[in-house]
């Protein structure tokens, strides 16, 4: 499928919002992303799972996907339901990092995939790889649903994905939006009263 189809299906399930946004950093945008959309339902992201596990598995074997909690932690699974005998581990906030509870380990020299839902900065995903790495075990690839970042790459790691979307945003008081009628919102405030379409 090419990314217009994708991002089609983002749309739909009202994971890739179009309007006028302020985003949690302050600035201002035209596109906002909500994946919760897309993962809340199985049957379509199965089909973006295997994108990814196809993606990951032509890379090399691994042996571990990784996810962030939270985002990281159903698209990590869902793509390592797709790859045989690859568990899912994810890795949880804490002091300004991330780290690895509940008693997952990775072994050292384990070839491991880190899996986001929409990787724009990198900067969870750097984290992920840091725990990762700390472990011992070895970073393979990072995989996303979404790349905002514009590259393919983060540092020597390959960055894979389903789509490549990346949406431009203003500082507040330079936000080409605010002078027309369109009204500003805060997607991740707001409380959703329907389940929208499946
Ligand atoms: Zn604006």
């Amino acid at each position: 499928m090419s990314d217009s189809v994708w991002i089609e299906e983002l749309e739909r399930v009202g994971a890739l919002l179009r309007g006028h946004f302020q985003l949690t950093t302050g600035r201002h945008s035209a596109t906002f992303f909500l994946l919760a959309r897309l993962t809340e339902r199985p049957w379509v992201l199965a089909r973006w799972a295997q994108e990814l596990a196809r993606q990951v598995t032509a890379v090399g074997p691994v042996s571990t996907v990784v996810g962030p909690a939270m985002g990281g932690v159903i698209p990590a699974y869902a793509v390592a339901q797709e790859m045989r005998g690859v568990r899912a581990l994810f890795a949880e906030k804490e002091d300004g990092g991330m780290v690895f509870r509940r008693g997952f380990a990775l072994e050292p020299g384990e070839p491991v995939a880190v899996v986001e839902d929409v990787v724009t900065t990198g900067s969870s995903v750097g984290q992920v790889m840091q725990a990762v790495e700390a472990s011992g075990a070895v970073v393979r690839v990072v995989a996303a649903l979404v790349n905002r970042t514009g590259g393919d790459s983060l540092g020597t790691v390959p960055l894979l994905s389903v789509v490549h979307l990346q949406a431009p945003s203003w500082p507040a008081d330079a936000c080409p939006l605010c002078a027309g009628d369109l009204p500003l919102v805060r997607p991740k405030a707001a409380r959703r009263e329907t389940a929208g379409p499946r």
